[in-house]
């Protein structure tokens, strides 16, 4: 470690003095589940660690203007168990509450999870769903993004270097209900290989304006193909048909070859599995009407 500067403001006051002189190898430390091995590898090339553990308002979560501002900071133990998040967002703190293990939801953060834009993360999905945004403290001042500006369709986020996530927004519809559900490999501490999130309203008994985002299909977060077919069971294997040709599609058009080598087989994985996990959905839809 030696040579290598620790940074670690107080306050977002301090943090935002410190960004315009900032070494140009900063690695900006958040809760450090996906950074650490990544230090630990290739530790030289950093010249400076920029913590941001100790920054207060990086942890809040309040309500403003009909939105809930949630800091960058908030763990997603926090996020799991926080009553607003519960109440107005529960496709998300579902997904909090299945993100790794107790010790990855205890210091992996949300604004680490968005940043780090891991095509099988949990949270992007989530915010997607809700029409959320993002907000970014740069040496120049502080944006604030659309999902669909920060994320691009090759996976790669819209975050200048030495700029900061500082807050996730969420527009709050008190009419509306969520819930998440994924398809890992294992029961627990598992990585999503698809994962699916869902909002709709209630009238009449009905579901209504449905919408629903794919994870883990493609490398960022995908509109689920006709959503009202989750309206109800009873149209549940048109809905699967559909997203297994979705992710037909996703993979035909792939140009790169995928990362890991896969057999024929596992590469018709996720087709095939595309209708265990809306059944997944569609019964944790109807969990969440009782
Ligand atoms: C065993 C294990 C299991 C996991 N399981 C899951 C899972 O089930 N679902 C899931 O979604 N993820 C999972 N993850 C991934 C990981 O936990 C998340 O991506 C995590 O939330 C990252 O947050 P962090 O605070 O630890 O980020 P860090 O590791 O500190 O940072 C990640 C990256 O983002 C940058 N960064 C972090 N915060 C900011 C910020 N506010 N502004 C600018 N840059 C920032 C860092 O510089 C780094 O490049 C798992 C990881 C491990 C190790």
């Amino acid at each position: 470690m030696s040579g290598t500067a620790y940074l670690q403001p107080d306050t977002l006051e301090e943090l935002q003095a410190l960004l315009p002189s900032l070494p140009e190898k900063t690695a900006v430390l958040a809760g450090g589940t996906d950074l650490m091995p990544k230090l630990r590898a290739r530790h030289p090339d950093y010249s400076c660690i920029l913590s941001l553990w100790k920054i207060p308002q990086l942890r809040a979560v309040e309500e403003q203007e009909g939105w809930l501002k949630i800091g960058a900071m908030v763990t997603h133990a926090a996020a799991a168990r926080d009553p607003r998040i519960c109440r107005w967002f529960r496709g998300l703190s579902m997904a909090c509450s299945h993100v790794g293990s107790q010790q990855i939801r205890n210091k992996g953060t949300l604004g680490g999870s968005l940043v780090n834009a891991s095509p099988a993360g949990d949270i992007a999905p989530c915010v997607v769903l809700y029409h959320g945004e993002v907000e970014l403290l740069g040496a120049g001042g502080t944006r604030r993004l659309t999902m669909d500006q920060f994320l691009s369709s090759d996976g790669r986020i819209d975050l200048k270097p030495g700029e900061i996530l500082t807050a996730i927004w969420l527009p709050i519809d008190e009419a509306l209900d969520s819930c998440f559900v994924k398809l890992g490999s294992r029961r627990e501490v598992t990585i999503a290989q698809i994962s699916l999130c869902a909002a709709w309203h209630t009238e009449d008994g009905t579901r209504t304006q449905i919408r629903a985002v794919a994870g883990a299909i493609d490398r960022r977060p995908c509109p689920f193909p006709n959503p009202q077919l989750l309206a109800d069971q009873t149209q549940a294997e048109e809905a699967a048909q559909g997203l297994a040709q979705k992710i037909q599609e996703i993979r035909l058009q792939r140009t790169r070859p995928p990362k890991l080598k896969l057999t024929p087989a596992e590469q018709l994985y996720k087709e095939r599995a595309a209708k265990g996990v809306v059944y997944d959905l569609l019964d944790a839809m109807e969990a969440a009407n009782h």
